[in-house]
C-alpha cells in the first residue's frame, strides 16, 4: 500500500469518525439542522477516500474519479450550506444545487484537459475554493463575532487557500499523467496529508462552536425559572451585577415583592392555582418594570426588580404599578373577583453599593410592608422623603 493510500484510508476514518460526533451532537445542539448537514458533509466527503482508492485500483477509473470530484463537493456544498444555518444566512436548497451542478460541470469541462497544463490544477481545485471561502464568508458577514466564530472564519479561509496552495503544488510537483497514478505521486502523499489537517481543523472548529453553544444554552437555563420564565436569584443577581458595571456611576433602585397570604391560596385553591398566580405575577411584572429593567424569580412566592438608573422616588411609583397591576391580574384557577395582592420593598442601589446590601435593604422595608398591612409599598429607611 503506498503512503498515499495510507493517507486516504486513515482520512476516511477521521472524516467517518467527525461525521458520528455531529450527529451525536445534532441531538443535543439548537442547530440541529447544521450539525447533521456537517454529518452528512463529512460522511459523503469521507466517500471521496473509498472512490480515490477505486480510482486507483479499479480496471474503469473515469466513473471513480467523477464520483472523486462529486463527493469533496458535495461535502463542501453542505459544509457551506451548514454553516450559512448556524450563522443565520440565507443559502436556499435551490443554490446549493445549483453550486454543486456548476461545480461538476466544470470538472467535466476539463477533466480530458492533459493533467501536465499548469491551470489544471487551478481549475479542478477552483470550485472547492470558492464554495470554501463563500462559507468563509458567510461567518465573517454574519452578527455573530466571539473569538471562536473568528477562528473558524480564518481557518474556513485557510482551507480556502489550500486548495491554490493544492494547485500549486500540482503544478510543480506533477499529480501523476492519469488519475490511476496520482496514488503514487509524492504530490498525492502530501496533498493527502494537508487533507487529514485540515478535516481535523475545520471539523474541531466547528464542533467547538456548536458545544459552546450548547454550554450558553444550558447555561442560560440553569439561569432560568422554568414556572415564570423570569430569571432565577442566580440569574438576577449575575444580570445585575453585570448591568451595575456598565451603567457607570449612576444611582439605580431595587424592588423585593411577596405575594400576600400565598400559602392561602394554595391551601384554598390548591398547589396548581398557586403555580398560575405565580407565573401570572411573573409575567404582569416582566412587562410592566419597564425597559432595561431587569425582573427576577428569587424565591417561592417572591420577585425582585432592579431599575437602572433609577431614583428612589421613581422606583416606589413603579413598585406601586406593579401593586395595582397585581390586583388587576386574570388568573386561571381562581374565581373570577378573585384579587391577588402583593407588598413591596424598595432600596437605592448606589454605583458602588453591594447588591446583597441593597437586598437586604429592600427586604426589610418588605418586613415592614407585610406588618403594615400588606398590599402597599414601603420604603428602605433613610429612603423616604
Ligand atoms: P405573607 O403574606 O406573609 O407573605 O404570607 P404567605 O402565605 O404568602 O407566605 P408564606 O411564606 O407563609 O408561604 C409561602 C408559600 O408559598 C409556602 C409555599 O408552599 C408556597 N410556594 C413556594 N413556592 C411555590 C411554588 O412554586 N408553587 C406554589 N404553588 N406554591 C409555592
Ligand atoms: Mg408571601
Ligand atoms: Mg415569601
Amino acid at each position: 500500500m503506498s503512503a498515499a493510500a495510507i493517507f486516504l484510508v486513515v482520512n476516511f476514518i477521521i472524516g467517518l469518525c467527525f461525521s458520528a460526533v455531529f450527529s451525536v451532537v445534532s441531538i443535543y445542539s439548537r442547530w440541529r439542522s447544521a450539525a447533521l448537514l456537517f454529518s452528512a458533509g463529512l460522511f459523503i466527503a469521507s466517500l471521496t477516500m473509498l472512490s480515490e482508492l477505486a480510482v486507483a485500483y479499479a480496471d474503469n477509473p473515469r466513473p471513480w474519479s467523477l464520483a472523486v470530484y462529486g463527493t469533496v463537493l458535495a461535502g463542501l456544498v453542505l459544509l457551506h450550506w451548514g454553516v450559512s444555518v448556524l450563522y443565520g444566512r440565507r443559502f436556499p436548497i435551490w443554490v446549493a444545487i445549483v453550486t454543486f451542478l456548476a461545480g461538476m460541470a466544470a470538472y467535466l469541462l476539463i477533466r480530458d484537459v492533459p493533467r501536465s497544463w499548469w491551470g489544471y490544477g487551478f481549475a479542478y481545485q477552483g470550485p472547492y475554493a470558492l464554495v470554501t471561502f463563500s462559507a468563509a464568508i458567510n461567518v465573517v458577514l454574519s452578527q455573530r463575532k466571539t473569538a471562536m466564530d473568528r477562528a473558524l472564519a480564518i481557518v474556513l479561509a485557510l482551507s480556502g487557500l489550500h486548495f491554490f496552495l493544492k494547485a500549486v503544488l500540482a503544478a510543480i510537483m506533477g499529480p501523476g499523467a492519469t488519475p490511476s497514478v496520482y496514488i503514487s505521486t509524492h504530490y498525492a502523499v502530501l496533498s493527502q496529508s494537508i487533507t487529514a489537517v485540515l478535516i481535523v481543523s475545520v471539523g474541531l472548529m466547528l464542533l467547538a462552536v456548536l458545544t459552546l453553544d450548547i454550554m450558553a444554552v444550558e447555561r442560560g437555563r440553569a439561569e432560568r425559572d422554568s414556572l415564570s420564565g423570569l430569571a432565577n436569584r442566580r440569574g438576577f443577581e449575575k444580570a445585575t451585577k453585570r448591568a451595575m458595571e456598565q451603567a457607570g456611576e449612576r444611582q439605580h433602585a431595587v424592588i423585593l415583592c411577596d405575594l400576600d397570604h400565598f400559602k392561602s391560596i394554595n391551601d384554598t385553591y390548591g398547589h396548581h392555582a398557586g403555580d398560575m398566580v405565580i407565573r401570572a405575577f411573573g409575567t404582569m411584572i416582566g412587562a410592566q418594570a419597564g425597559a432595561g429593567s431587569i425582573v427576577g424569580r428569587i424565591g417561592g412566592e417572591e420577585f425582585a426588580v432592579f431599575l437602572p438608573d433609577t431614583s428612589p422616588a421613581i422606583a416606589v411609583a413603579v413598585a406601586e404599578t406593579l401593586r395595582v397591576g397585581a390586583r388587576k391580574m386574570m388568573v386561571p384557577g381562581l374565581p373570577g373577583g378573585f384579587v391577588v395582592t402583593a407588598s413591596f420593598g424598595v432600596a437605592a442601589l448606589s454605583p458602588r453599593s453591594d447588591l446583597d446590601f441593597a437586598l437586604r435593604q429592600a427586604d426589610a422595608a418588605l418586613y415592614d410592608a407585610k406588618r403594615g398591612g400588606r398590599d402597599c409599598v414601603h420604603q428602605a429607611p433613610g429612603l423616604a422623603a
